[in-house]
């Protein structure tokens, strides 16, 4: 059965949740039977995007090329799953413009406690100016002004802020149904 594609935008934080809940709907989805790609920020920065760094323009250059191959990949019937920090706000304005079904999952957890997390040991470093431009603490994060989805994961399980993620794609009539 064809399926509809469409691009799931994660932005946040580091450590806010992107990966933790990207990967688990793109479990879901595939579980039902659709196609899924994960297009992780992280991964992206070692192949796609390999070489750029972390000034506005370096960003936007990584932003606008995971939008394009999220807009290539969706509208070919695949869940492009996008995971990436992407801080600025016009930039994912930009792709959202060239996405038809474009959904904005702002992961949002309060600097503390990402601190707290500090999942890949960055924060310190970043606290300690060991990084420079570092998301948060020494370069900028513009929350989405109107994302589709919102997951609190300093208030959620994660399974509570999938269960989100699957709730508006259900409500848009994207989720298969499986079986
Ligand atoms: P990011 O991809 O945003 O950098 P990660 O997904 O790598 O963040 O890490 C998020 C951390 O927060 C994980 O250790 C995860 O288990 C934890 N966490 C706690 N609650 C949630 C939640 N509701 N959703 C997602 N992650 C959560």
């Amino acid at each position: 059965m064809e399926h509809e594609g469409f691009t799931l935008w994660f932005t946040g934080l580091s450590g806010a949740g992107k990966s933790t809940i990207a990967r688990r709907v793109a479990e879901v989805l595939r579980a039902r039977g659709m196609k899924v790609e994960v297009l992780d920020g992280d991964v992206i920065r070692t192949n796609l995007s390999k070489g750029l760094g972390f000034s506005k323009e370096d960003r936007d250059t990584n932003v606008l090329r995971v939008g394009w191959v999220a807009e290539v990949l969706s509208r070919n019937g695949v869940a492009a799953v996008c995971a990436l920090i992407s801080p600025y706000r016009e930039t994912r304005e930009k792709v959202r413009e060239r996405i038809p079904n474009f959904v904005e999952v702002f992961v949002d957890a309060p600097l503390d406690e990402v601190i707290r997390r500090d999942v890949k040991g960055l924060y310190k470093k970043a606290l300690a100016g060991e990084i420079k431009n570092f998301t948060g603490i020494s370069d900028p994060y513009e929350p989405p002004e109107h994302p589709e989805v919102v997951c609190n994961t300093a208030e959620e399980t994660v399974e509570e802020s999938v269960q989100k993620v699957l709730d508006y794609l259900e409500s848009r009539g994207w989720l298969p149904s499986g079986g």
